[in-house]
């Protein structure tokens, strides 16, 4: 009873490894600083792994030196986004980097995206440079720019930085240089042994602004601060114990908030090379994991699921690894249970948010998750350092006890200082320091979180996070359309999956074959639907209202 954890309303903190703190003091001021120490204490290791590519953690910062000495003469002043269009190759680190070091944000955009979703995100936040890999310059990012003009354009090759071109992910990719743009490379060496002038931050300063859906289905502009990113570097590095110098395996996009913190700020902090393979290809990262033995890495449980399945995975596949981490989507218990017995490595479970900078809650080193009796999900593990988290009452926010659910607030220094340009959305989710996750949790008496609910509309499919409304938008732009409702459905391998249940007009006429063409023209891969559905009327409420609800079962088609 005397203990102070327990005083401090965090009886968590009990089940906290033995020897770690109730709270970390941070050792970075900002996260360009933790580069920068990194290539101070061992310039010469690697610090990117990209195929047969390397890239030392000196050669990253004359890189990025000079892509920034580049910005500069562009006129990229401080505070202004650098929009990053690319998967998960080097040169989104070295932009990443180039916007630091003139204290501009770094923008990571999901380069799934297609032309209607980037126009919403370039006129939100005004960027005054975009790098875009030219291999989707022609089909989105060109087309957008005519509408939605950025002043500096960039494009680069996810060839660059290699030679081997593996067929599997790099097969169909060619040079096409775009018109109208700078490529990145020549600007590099255009600039090469320039340095910008020295910039200082305050941690409350903006680092990165990572949109997400957020808990209403309008894409907003989470602002991480460079305060967010140091600490929670320093979450991953000193919960999960990641050891200097480590290797780390970038499964997850690095424009998603696991991938920039759980990849490349942990790289930083802990002067490791990040192994970079484009996208997730599970024989690919099989072989990436056998050529440079990496000792951590995070990843949405589908990916790890897809290499566990692999016909190529052996059992010593994965004894490289110090700890195997996966979040973002429900951890079915049984995958974990089956991982283990593959590969002899026990998947440890991490819950957070874009806005709350990645990590919220972190299965303890030296435990194993419980399952919850009730829901039969796997907790997410304990809170994690200087995290206070709640559960309170949806209706009328009251803090509710041990073992009862309600929605999960979050309130520590992952909490991201808002929304961008969305002082009204910021003040709904961010109430008296608390974030509202809009997740529906328990937490029990002894400390552990269980999510078992969301109390939004949100369809997790494999991660990433699809919002009915969105869809639904598109759909109604059809002109067979007159009703569209979106739910997600149960899927084998994305965990849920894309389902419209559209009504049509008087005389129209249209197949479920035309409309998922309609929407797969319109959004990115991850959103369109996979099943529709054609009722004569949708169920409603007596006021109107679609029921989304009960559309979730029923005759699947298309
Ligand atoms: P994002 O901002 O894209 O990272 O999405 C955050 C959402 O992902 C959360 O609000 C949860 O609904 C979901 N999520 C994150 N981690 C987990 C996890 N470990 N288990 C289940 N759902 C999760």
């Amino acid at each position: 009873m005397n203990d102070p954890r327990m005083a401090d309303g965090r009886p968590w903190t009990q089940l906290y490894a033995p020897g770690d703190p109730t709270d970390l003091v941070v050792e970075h001021n900002d996260a360009l600083s933790m580069f920068k120490a990194a290539v101070a204490r061992a310039p010469e290791r690697a610090a990117i792994l990209y195929f047969d590519g390397k890239l030392t953690f000196a050669e990253l910062d004359a890189l990025s030196d000079a892509l920034a000495s580049a910005l500069l003469e562009h006129g990229v002043q401080r505070g202004d986004r650098v929009a990053l269009f690319l998967q998960n190759i080097p040169q989104f680190i070295i932009g990443e980097l180039a916007a630091w070091k003139l204290g501009a944000i770094a923008m990571p955009i999901n380069p799934m995206n297609r032309e209607r979703e980037l126009s919403i995100l370039l006129e939100d936040a005004q960027p005054k440079v975009i790098i875009a890999q030219e291999s989707y310059y022609h089909d989105v990012v060109g087309k957008t720019l005519a509408t939605h003009p950025v002043p500096l354009r960039i494009s680069t090759s996810e060839l660059d930085f290699q030679n081997r071109n593996d067929p599997r992910v790099l097969g169909q990719s060619h040079r096409q240089r775009p018109e109208g743009t700078w490529d990145l490379l020549e600007l590099v060496e255009r600039h090469r042994g320039q340095r910008p002038p020295v910039v200082q931050y305050a941690p409350s300063d903006v680092a990165m602004l990572v949109y997400t859906s957020g808990t209403t289905g309008v894409p907003k502009g989470a602002m991480n601060t460079h305060g967010n990113v140091t600490f929670t570097a320093q979450v991953y590095r000193d919960w999960i114990g990641v050891r200097e110098g480590a290797p780390i395996l970038a499964i997850a996009p690095l424009f998603h908030i696991t991938g920039l913190i759980g990849h490349i700020a942990l790289s930083y902090l802990v002067g490791g090379p990040i192994i970079l393979a484009y996208r997730f290809e599970p024989g690919v990262m099989l072989d990436a994991i056998a050529e440079y033995k990496p000792e951590f890495t995070v990843a949405a449980i589908t990916a790890l699921i897809a290499m566990m399945n692999h016909p190529s995975a052996k059992p010593e596949s994965m004894q490289s690894f110090h700890a195997i981490y996966s979040g973002g989507a429900p951890i079915p218990p049984t995958v974990v249970e089956e991982f283990e017995r593959k590969f002899d490595q026990y998947i440890r479970n991490a819950y957070g948010l874009t806005e709350t900078t990645s990590p919220v809650s972190v299965t303890p080193r030296h435990l194993r998750s419980p399952v919850d009796p009730v829901f039969g999900a796997l907790s997410v593990g304990t809170p994690t350092f200087n995290t206070h988290v709640r559960i309170v009452d949806t209706e009328n926010g009251q803090v509710l006890p041990p073992g009862e659910a309600g929605e999960i607030v979050v309130r520590g220094p992952q909490v991201v200082a808002g929304y961008w340009n969305k002082p009204e959305e910021t003040a709904k989710a961010i109430r008296e320091g608390w974030f509202h996750t809009g997740d529906i949790g328990v937490l029990n008496a002894e400390g552990w979180l269980f999510l078992v609910d969301r109390k939004k509309d949100m369809i997790n499919a494999a991660g990433y996070k699809v919002w009915p409304r969105e869809v639904e938008d598109v759909l109604y732009t059809h002109p067979a359309v007159r009703e569209a409702a979106v739910v997600g459905v149960p899927d084998p391998y994305r965990g849920e999956t894309v389902k419209a249940v559209i009504s049509l007009k008087p005389g129209a006429s249209v197949t479920p074959e035309e409309i998922i063409e309609f929407c797969k023209e319109r959004m990115a891969a991850y959103k369109y639907p996979r099943i529709v559905e054609i009722l004569p009327e949708l169920p409603k409420t007596p006021t109107g209202k679609i029921l989304r609800r009960e559309l979730r079962g029923g005759p699947n088609k298309g």
